[in-house]
């Protein structure tokens, strides 16, 4: 199955594109869903109701056609992270998806997926802000 690259910034809920400390590099990227109330409008960050802008650091998402609301980390542990990669262990290329569950490896908030060709854990993990 051949992943296919993301349109816009607008559609997704997370990207990131860098290279491994330990060698071998990603790009993964989280598209971001229909309300799962209406099925019809896209989940997005709220906005601010005077100025309009999106809120960023908002912890819940919205539907932006029937209102429906979630929380930030329900909604986002349904989505599907697609990662493209160059395995840091055997240095095969592949793609693969996975849920978009952040587990706590050595403290810090990873998502961990495993390289198709040798089963190696490939950590992609969250960066400080
Ligand atoms: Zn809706
Ligand atoms: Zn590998």
């Amino acid at each position: 199955m051949a992943l296919q690259d993301p349109d816009s910034m607008e559609e997704l809920v997370y990207f990131t594109n860098r290279e491994l400390e330990e060698g071998g590099k990603i790009t993964c990227w989280v598209r971001r869903r229909e309300c799962p109330k209406c099925g019809k409008g896209l989940m997005g960050k709220p906005r601010n109701e005077k100025t309009g802008d999106i809120k960023v650091r908002a912890r819940t998402y919205v539907c932006p056609d029937c209102g429906f609301t979630m929380d930030k980390k329900q909604y986002e542990e349904t989505l599907t992270a697609e990662i493209r990669y160059t395995c840091p262990h055997c240095g095969a290329q592949g793609e693969t998806t996975a849920p978009y569950k952040r587990k706590k490896i050595k403290g810090v908030e990873t998502l961990r997926i495993k390289c198709e060709q040798c089963g190696g854990a490939i950590d992609i993990t969250k960066k400080m802000a």
